[in-house]
């Protein structure tokens, strides 16, 4: 199932999108919204009678995470590598505010205070109940399904800072998108789902999610043994290698076959 949050130009409404998607999720154009009532999150999954065309819609960020969004570093060898550093020994976590979530089309702003802005195209896992210290081998008992991110990043301020709220944290620096897929679950990504990203059509991330480093159980149970997870937060998982500047006016889409397109264009902020 895929659950879109979307909006025909009033209140956004959740819906599940039925209709075929091509290998990289993209769906089929006569594709249609089943709109449900209120929020699959918090009232389970109610659909109405009505329909609307995916053509007529806008679709908005999937979720608005709650509290939060946890984000793992270096969780791919190659990504380590080129970041110049060794793999860490555990998951490396931080945070990025919930303020940071935009959706899809939506811009990212090129803040005033960075002179490198990056994209790290990354598979996000979106929680679906609340928990804590759940056991690897109970993860999937608490996700809800999986979404397409971009890890937007301020290289330069993450180097100088030390710490990374700042540079992660600007508004617009968390893209969350197309829809969240509920039918896929960790051995899919363990079996490998590729992660790419195109910059104004190029390739420039070519990534797996075989390539993995802790896997999705291992970084539910290591992140809820930490904090407690609401419905709604999301996990980010990293990023493979490829990362690299973004400039105003570029066009940057992170795919992840089989669970769609996430496109955003990167905006001057006044
Ligand atoms: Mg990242």
């Amino acid at each position: 199932m895929r659950i879109a949050r979307f909006t025909t130009g009033d209140d956004p409404q959740f819906g599940v999108i039925t209709g075929d998607i091509d290998e990289l999720g993209q769906p089929a154009d006569d594709s249609l919204v089943t709109v449900l009532r209120g929020d699959p999150l918090y009232t389970g999954i109610e659909p109405t009678d009505q329909q609307v065309r995916l053509a007529d819609v806008r679709l908005l960020a999937p979720v608005i995470p709650r509290s939060k969004v946890v984000a793992i570093g270096k969780n791919y060898a190659a990504h380590a590598a080129e970041m110049g550093g060794d793999l860490p020994p555990e998951p490396l976590m931080f945070l990025k505010p919930n303020t940071s979530v935009v959706g899809p089309g939506d811009p990212v702003f090129y803040p005033r205070q960075t002179t490198e802005l990056h994209y790290e195209g990354e598979l996000a896992v979106v929680i679906g109940r609340i928990c804590r210290d759940v056991p690897a081998e109970q993860a999937t008992d608490v996700i809800l399904g999986y979404t397409v991110a971009n890890d937007v990043t301020a290289r330069d301020l993450q180097r100088s800072d030390g710490q990374w709220s700042r540079a992660k944290g600007f508004d617009s620096f968390c893209p969350l998108g197309p829809w969240i897929e509920t039918d896929l679950d960790p051995h899919d990504f363990a079996e490998g789902r590729a992660v790419q990203t195109h910059l104004n059509g190029d390739l420039v991330q070519d990534g797996s999610t075989r390539d993995l480093v802790f896997d999705i159980p291992t970084l539910v149970a290591h992140i809820s043994s930490v904090m407690t997870l609401l419905p709604g937060d999301v996990i980010l998982t990293g990023t493979p290698e490829g990362v690299g500047p973004m400039h105003v006016g570029d066009e940057v889409e992170v795919s992840i076959a089989g669970l769609g397109t996430l496109t955003n264009r990167v905006v001057a902020r006044d």
